[in-house]
């Protein structure tokens, strides 16, 4: 397109709220056939909630409650922030991080897995199954049950374990965006498939999926994972948009031909993509087509 079109569609754009960094994904977007999304805060609302929690061990609610917000309240992970709310709501005399059995100390993140940390001298985990896994905690069958039966109604679960053992797990659920569904059918009508990618467990996944009427899907995938996807795609010639909003998903906003950040997102996010979704509405991916493909036609 001529440095004039280009501007015009950028001049557009950020009418619509749509924020186009360069002319290089002005010219990319209108080839897309292939938009991979991103699940927890892309194509869900991003604001989970927990719905229910189990204790599997001797600790009482106030003591677990305590420890997860001990540990939860050092992570910006959105489900962290989920549990910290309800935590909070169970304990309502929770002490602060430094009193409630000794301080904090080595908190560490664990890229799709969780975070992990001492309290005082306690050794805890929060996360999923796979953290759990590579430390050697074990899974019990009531553990699994809990699993299954929340991750059927598309939830996510969340362990707690104590010095190596299970202490409890919460369900937290995240509803997909009203325009969710609606845009990846009007996608699949211009002929554009659409992906999803996550870090989250093939069944939550799996039943999201099935809601927004997506078929492909690649769970349990970390950052560079998600990045590897893209290059897969692309490999076998498809044109790749990716739709994202967590540090997470950086590496594959840089690795797609069109990388979109929802607006709502972390910086990272919005600095690694070439479109920025400002108003975090799913129909703006089709805009940011629409306008590449309106560019490109009027100079040919
Ligand atoms: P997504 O790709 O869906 O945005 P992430 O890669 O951020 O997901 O996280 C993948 C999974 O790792 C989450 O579904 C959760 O089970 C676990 N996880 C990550 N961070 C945390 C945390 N701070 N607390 C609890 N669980 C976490
Ligand atoms: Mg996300």
């Amino acid at each position: 397109a001529t440095p004039t079109a280009v501007m015009v569609a950028t001049g557009k754009g950020a009418s619509l709220g749509v924020l186009i960094k360069g002319g290089n994904a002005l010219e990319k977007a209108h080839k897309v056939n292939t938009v991979v999304f991103d699940k927890t805060g892309t194509l869900t609302v991003g604001k989970p909630e927990v719905v229910s929690a189990i204790l599997f061990s001797r600790i009482s609610m106030e003591e677990f409650c305590d420890t997860a917000i001990a540990v939860e309240g050092n992570s910006e992970h959105p489900i962290a922030k989920a549990v910290v709310k309800y935590a909070k709501n169970r304990s309502p005399n929770h002490k602060t991080q430094t009193t409630n059995g000794g301080p904090v100390t080595d908190f560490e993140v664990i890229p799709g897995a969780g975070v992990g940390c001492k309290v005082g001298r306690r050794t805890v985990l929060v996360g999923n199954k796979k953290l759990m896994r590579s430390f050697n905690v074990s899974v019990g069958p009531e553990v699994e049950t809990y699993f299954s039966d929340n991750e059927k109604l598309a939830r996510t679960c969340v362990l707690v374990a104590i010095d190596g053992k299970v202490a409890g797990a919460v369900a937290v659920t995240d509803p997909v965006k009203p325009e969710a569904a609606r845009v990846v059918s009007f996608l699949r009508s211009m002929s554009i498939r659409s992906i999803m990618v996550t870090g989250d467990n093939w069944s939550t996944a799996t039943a999201i999926a099935k809601e927004v009427g997506i078929e492909n899907v690649f769970a349990e995938t970390d950052p560079f994972g998600k990045a590897d996807r893209i290059k897969d795609l692309q490999a076998k010639g498809m044109v790749v948009a990716m739709v994202g909003d967590g540090i997470n998903d950086s590496p594959a906003l840089v690795a797609a031909d069109v990388g979109m950040a929802i607006g709502a997102g972390t910086d990272v996010a919005i600095e690694a993509a070439d479109i920025v979704l400002i108003k975090s509405n799913l129909e703006d991916v089709i805009t940011a087509i629409d306008l590449s493909k309106n560019t490109i036609s009027r100079i040919h």
